[in-house]
């Protein structure tokens, strides 16, 4: 009788190729991560390890897993899945549980009990052991699960919740734009969990900002890779000081963040280029603050080509605040900083930016801009976390 960590993962939707590619990667990830011994079997990834002596929350971490189970595995013998049987039921009877019922499964016809027998064999040993137990087929507190396979079965009570979604690797590769604030790490995890591979792409204006803010944006980026599945995250650290300043001395005051953002969105453009990314994630949040308004995210959004997703626009402050906290960056997020763009930009921004003079303003300043622009993208400095 051994010990596993029992993976399911979602399968709706994945078929063929895809399927193969999904669990592949998925299985990579968990080794990746956690270094532990992960093998695949029988439609099942089993995990090998003690989980009364491993901590077992690194498996929800990571993305794909649907759920998880602490479970044994015994060879094809009544005896043997009994005895699991009784272990399993032994500790959930010691979380108070008083009725429970077991359900078997069993792909391999050979094995010389069926369904009903296991059921009903493994369940008259269970009330054996432990008298004051009762069955309740219909509403139990716990379920013994036995799977019996090729040359194998598992058996397990609890499934443990992991965090769905898809494994990082097998959506393809964005560019997320990380501010040091609370909203774009957590734009960051939720392009993960749809498989995407996030490279981050942080904004900087030295003098005005230094090694704090560095570290910071570091140590955000060291988060989100918390549930990258193991892969490093990079993160280029573009100074954009010489843009700023010089759009400070040529435009409106009032449009200086669209056009700020623009720029943004160009420097992110040409770095998907460079490393073959196919997208832009923002933390923005339709309507959270007077800048992101509808009408001036499309106005940011004309500057680039590429799509631009923003996977908290339909979330409110509070929800993202807690799901900073879930996943960790909230407390990083929240130490002090110097705010790159709003140094540069007065208190009452444009709530309702006009397209057509955004493009007038560019339009004559274009070449000095778009010089700047490539002298902030070649100075970026790339930082592997
Ligand atoms: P956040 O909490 O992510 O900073 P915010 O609520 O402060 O967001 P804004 O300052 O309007 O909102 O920024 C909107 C989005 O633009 C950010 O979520 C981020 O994706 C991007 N962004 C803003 N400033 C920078 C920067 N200096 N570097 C990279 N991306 C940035
Ligand atoms: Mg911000």
């Amino acid at each position: 009788m051994k010990k596993v960590l029992l993976v399911k993962y979602a399968e709706i939707g994945l078929k063929g190729k895809n399927r193969k590619e999904f669990e592949d990667v998925l299985v990579s990830n968990i080794k990746r991560f956690t270094g532990w011994n992960v093998s695949w079997r029988w439609g099942r990834i089993l995990v090998n390890i003690d989980w009364e002596n491993e901590d077992i929350s690194k498996i929800s971490k990571i993305f794909g897993v649907q759920n998880f189970s602490k479970a044994f595995v015994v060879n094809l013998d009544m005896k043997e899945i009994e005895r699991a049987a009784v272990e399993v039921s032994r500790s959930e009877i010691e979380s108070g549980k008083e009725t429970f019922k077991v359900k078997a499964k069993r792909s391999q016809k050979s094995f010389e009990y069926g369904v009903y027998d296991i059921n009903r064999v493994v369940g008259a040993r269970i009330l054996q052991e432990f008298p004051r137990l009762r069955v309740d087929v219909h509403n139990p507190e716990f379920v013994v699960n036995v799977e019996v396979k090729e040359s194998e079965a598992y058996v397990y009570a609890n499934k443990l919740r992991g965090p769905g979604g898809l494994p990082v690797g097998t959506g393809g590769k964005a560019v997320l734009l990380l501010s040091g604030g609370i909203d774009s790490p957590v734009a960051g995890w939720y392009a993960m969990k749809r498989g995407v591979v996030i490279s981050a792409l942080s904004f900087i204006s030295p003098p005005y900002t230094g090694k704090e803010t560095k570290e910071k944006l570091i140590s955000l980026a060291r988060g989100l890779k918390e549930f990258s599945g193991g892969r490093n995250i990079h993160l280029y650290l573009c100074p954009l000081t010489p843009v700023l300043e010089f759009l400070k001395d040529n435009a409106p005051s009032r449009y200086l963040l669209i056009l700020q953002r623009r720029s943004m969105m160009r420097i992110a453009e040409k770095l998907a280029k460079k490393i073959k990314a196919s997208a832009i994630y923002t933390g923005e949040s339709v309507g959270q603050v007077a800048s992101q308004t509808l009408e001036n995210m499309a106005a940011i959004e004309d500057a680039t080509s590429l799509p631009v997703i923003r996977p908290l626009s339909g979330m409110d402050k509070v929800e993202i605040v807690e799901k900073s906290k879930d996943i960790g960056t909230y407390e990083i997020s929240i130490q002090p900083q110097i705010d790159v763009c709003s140094m540069f930009v007065p208190k009452n921004p444009v709530t309702k930016a006009k397209l057509s003079f955004v493009k007038e303003i560019e339009a004559e300043i274009s070449e000095k801009l778009t010089k700047l622009e490539e002298e902030s993208f070649a100075m970026m400095e790339k930082v592997i976390v």
